[in-house]
């Protein structure tokens, strides 16, 4: 049986994911998959499993880089409103991993729920900000998690207790192949004030950040105690370019492709910020970003 055999649906073949990322660069996914349903899912999952065909999970695309040659195997989309579920139920909020940070958000300070608030301005998915613990000055996700639904590569589903999750610096325990729905255990507050923090924090955040009309990514992990921007600050990079991709002018972690970039020439501009870094200070810079 082919992969898709029966599922034609719900799989794209060459699925362009440059209009899937926020660079928008680069090449298709062999195959994209779009699930309506957990069950959807984990037959794709088996069959990916039986064809030894690599696969995965797609949010929002605000943390992958896609080479120009393309992703092979299949990529997986949760964008049914089946995973993007949201249900407040006292202090606890249950949330599907499609669902947006921003969506989660709104609800939880709408309840007059107070935790997510401190993750404002994080693009992406519920399911891969648990994946790798996205945070900033405020916190991290990681921090609200009572338990979380996942899949494996062999399409079993499991649940995972607060006690049997450990998270740390953009990393998290939470490392079978998906996950696929998440239980916040979030504290009471007064609707009010928590929309006047998280207002207050939203423009913080985006000050810092390049402006929403550009293709954009944030590129290196903070080095223990350092700020990765301020080291490709001081290096010389602001502003530097390669083709169409270059270092943001206003926070140098960040970088922006023009409409002509290439994955290319963003995969050389990371190559020339971490050789100048290690170079000048002797650092060297990891990736936050994935590259596919
Ligand atoms: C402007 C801007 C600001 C940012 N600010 C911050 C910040 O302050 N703090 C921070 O931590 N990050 C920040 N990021 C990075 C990014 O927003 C986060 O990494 C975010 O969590 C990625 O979500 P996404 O849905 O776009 O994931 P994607 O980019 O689509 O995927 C990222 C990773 O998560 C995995 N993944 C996706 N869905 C699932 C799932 N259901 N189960 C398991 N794995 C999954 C993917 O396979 C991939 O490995 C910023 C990015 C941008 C562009």
């Amino acid at each position: 049986m082919a992969l898709t055999t029966g599922l034609e649906t719900i799989f794209t073949a060459d699925a362009p994911l440059a209009e899937r990322t926020w660079f928008g660069v680069g090449g298709p996914a062999a195959q994209l998959a779009q699930p309506a349903s957990a069950d959807q899912m984990a037959e794709v999952v088996t069959r990916c499993r039986d064809d030894a065909t690599p696969v995965r999970l797609l949010g929002s695309g605000s943390n992958v880089l896609a080479r120009d040659a393309g992703v092979p195997g299949v990529v997986i989309l949760l964008d049914d409103p089946e995973f993007a579920r949201v249900r407040v139920e006292g202090a606890r909020v249950r949330v599907g991993a499609g669902a947006s940070l921003a969506t989660v958000i709104n609800e939880t300070v709408r309840a007059g729920l107070a935790g997510l608030d401190t993750l404002v301005g994080i693009p992406g998915t519920v399911g891969a900000a648990l994946h790798h613990n996205a945070g900033g000055r405020g916190g991290d996700i990681g921090q609200w998690v009572a338990e979380a639904t996942v899949m494996t590569r062999a399409g079993e589903t499991l649940t995972r207790e607060r006690s049997e999750m450990v998270f740390g610096y953009r990393e998290s325990s939470l490392d079978e192949l998906a996950i696929v729905e998440a239980v916040f255990e979030l504290e009471q507050a007064d609707p009010s004030e928590l929309t006047k923090r998280m207002q207050k924090q939203w423009i913080v955040s985006k000050a810092s950040q390049p402006m929403s009309h550009q293709r954009r990514g944030q590129i290196f992990r903070n080095p223990r105690g350092m700020s990765a921007g301020m080291l490709i600050d001081q290096a010389g990079l602001k502003g530097a370019t390669i083709g169409g991709a270059s270092v943001s002018d206003k926070h140098a972690n960040f970088f922006v492709a023009a409409e002509s970039a290439t994955s290319d020439d963003l995969l050389k501009l990371i190559d020339l910020v971490r050789n100048r870094v290690h170079e000048r200070m002797g650092i060297e810079l990891e990736l936050a970003i994935e590259i596919w």
